[in-house]
């Protein structure tokens, strides 16, 4: 017989995704704000570990990312039993997605969420429901109204990328309280390190047996690059995880690095401090010169325009001006374009531009 070959049904479905831009044909120099990279690059102690840990290229890496999981468990105050570390915070939230949905059921993830879920959720067979936000915020009830007995993940990222907005912890508790049975909550807090404050979705995991968090090495603490994420969850569920884990799959250079980074406090800090001046000194000029924007809780600002012709146009004037932001439209949010919180002089270059775009001044005070 001629072989047939076939992937998996829902293999096909999947829309290859699509990263933010980082180069303009034929000029250098340019301000890349398109992927919420940390812009102060990272730690000084995550690179000498780095360049420590070639000397020992020859040798496989631990298995059980101990070191890793201990730093965590110290400087978030929680149980490194109940940490799994992964390629990124995407190689965690395939676990969960591997482990737990497959043909048959549903995978939740609202309107405006990351562009990784419906694609795990298909490449495990599973099928994706998108359930709308309102005013770029992410609707508990509609979530709830959502589900069904075929449910078994939702997706919340929070705060949410590309909205950037945040729901309050009751809402995220009343949320998990909400769900069927067989139902996982996975919080992607992947910036919440940018929320003052907020615990990511410590607590609500420490006291509920279906919450699952993830973090990521790649936002604040700049190491995009080297792909380290953890997630954080109820014993039984990790325990299902690191099953499915592959032993090797995180390398020495990467778990020492990111152990390095995760205990430079100061850089750190500083990042967070840094963030919190410029994007409210951003966000306060974009509104002054008539390009809404909602409070944001993570690295980047959410600029909304009249229309998408209005967007596109100011992103090729950008674009003219050789900073790169990324145009939403896969978001649902044609009109938007999402812009990273840069240093001082990045903000300052984007503002201008936008302001110049829009026939504005731009007030120079800071807040
Ligand atoms: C950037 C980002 C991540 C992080 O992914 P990594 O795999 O850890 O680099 C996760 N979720 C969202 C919503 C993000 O924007």
């Amino acid at each position: 017989m001629a072989p047939k070959i076939e992937p998996q049904p829902g293999i096909m479905d999947i829309a290859l995704y699509q990263g933010g831009q980082s180069a303009l044909p034929g000029q250098g120099d340019v301000l890349k704000l398109s992927s919420n990279e940390n812009h102060y690059g990272f730690s000084d102690k995550a690179r000498e570990a780095f360049q420590k840990s070639a000397r020992t290229l020859n040798r496989y890496p631990g298995t059980d990312h101990g070191a890793l999981r201990t730093a965590i468990g110290e400087i978030h105050g929680i149980d490194p039993d109940r940490v799994i570390c992964g390629v990124g915070s995407d190689e965690v939230l395939q676990f969960v997605a591997q482990a737990y949905a497959g043909p048959g059921t549903e995978v939740i993830h609202t309107q405006h969420g990351f562009a990784m879920y419906p694609i795990l959720a298909r490449a495990v067979g599973a099928t994706p429901v998108a359930v709308p936000e309102v005013d770029r915020t992410v609707d508990v009830d509609a979530i709830l109204r959502a589900c069904t007995a075929k449910t078994r993940i939702v997706f919340l990222t929070n705060p949410g990328n590309p909205t950037g907005t945040m729901l309050p912890e009751e809402e995220v508790a009343r949320l998990a309280e909400g769900l069927p049975p067989r139902a996982i909550l996975v919080i992607d807090s992947a910036y919440v390190e940018f929320a003052e404050g907020r615990d990511g979705g410590i607590a609500l995991v420490e006291a509920r047996e279906n919450v699952v968090m993830t973090r990521t090495f790649s936002k604040l603490y700049g190491l995009g690059g080297l792909r380290i994420g953890w997630g954080y969850g109820p014993q039984t569920i990790i325990d299902v995880l690191n099953r499915i884990r592959q032993p090797f799959n995180l390398s020495d250079t990467q778990l020492v690095t990111a152990e390095a980074a995760l205990r430079d406090r100061d850089f750190a800090e500083r990042c967070v401090h840094e963030n919190a001046k410029w994007r409210a000194w951003m966000a306060g000029r974009l509104n002054e010169i008539g390009v809404d924007c909602d409070p944001s809780f993570t690295n980047f600002v959410l600029a909304r325009f009249e229309n998408e012709d209005e967007a596109l146009a100011c992103d090729a004037h950008l674009k003219s001006q050789r900073i790169i932001v990324r145009h939403v439209a896969n978001y649902g949010l044609p009109h938007c374009l999402r812009i990273t919180v840069g240093d001082e002089s990045a903000c300052r270059r984007v503002v201008h531009a936008i302001a110049q775009f829009k026939g504005a001044r731009v007030k120079e005070a800071v807040e």
